[in-house]
């Protein structure tokens, strides 16, 4: 029996390289396998946990895909490294593309390789500014509060919005401060 799509949320980070390029492309190869829906704007944010490392780029989006929770984050991880992105890197280190899901439909995973909410969704900011953009009243499926809620307890310090949402689709970076030329 075919699977009914579920509604998702992903958060998209990266701090390599050509930071843009890397979320478009990784963007792009998420389609293959979902169907993309709203993207939030472009944030530019300070590295959490080990501080000396580049500035990340961070977005969020939402999709539908028929792929359940596990198979979906097998999807994002071989994207992750078709990107480049070596795996057993340093925990909270410097990333070409970092892919995480942050709700599926009101689902709780709870499995040793996937947590679901994802366990630091409520206390990133960098998570919690771009996901308000898109679903500010949406509820915690566990804490019952809303991303609005969320984000107020956690404030936005060090989340510097860069580009209005229209980012994705460009192919140039003008007019997008911080970003590669
Ligand atoms: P990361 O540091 O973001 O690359 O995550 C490392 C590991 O977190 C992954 O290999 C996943 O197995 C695990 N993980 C647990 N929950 C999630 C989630 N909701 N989304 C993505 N990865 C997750």
């Amino acid at each position: 029996m075919a699977s009914l799509a579920a509604t998702v949320y992903l958060s998209l980070g990266t701090n390599l390289g050509d930071r843009l390029a890397n979320l478009r492309l990784a963007l792009a190869r998420l389609q293959t396998l979902a169907c993309l829906g709203d993207v939030s704007s472009l944030y530019e944010t300070d590295p959490q946990g080990v501080s000396d490392q580049p500035l990340f780029l961070n977005a969020v989006c939402r999709v539908t895909t028929g792929l359940e929770p596990q198979a979906l984050l097998r999807f994002l991880k071989n994207l992750e490294r078709e990107s480049g992105r070596q795996p057993g890197g340093q925990r909270w280190g410097p990333r070409l593309i970092d892919l995480d899901i942050l709700l599926y439909n009101d689902r709780v995973v709870d499995a040793p390789e996937l947590t679901i909410p994802h366990p630091r969704l409520a206390e990133r900011a960098f998570v919690l500014v771009p996901l308000c953009e898109l679903v500010p009243e949406l509820r915690h499926p566990l804490l019952g509060k809303t991303m609005k809620a969320l984000l107020a307890s956690v404030g936005k310090k060090g989340v510097r919005r860069i580009a209005p949402r229209t980012w994705e689709k460009g192919e140039r970076n003008e007019g997008i401060a911080g970003a590669e030329a």
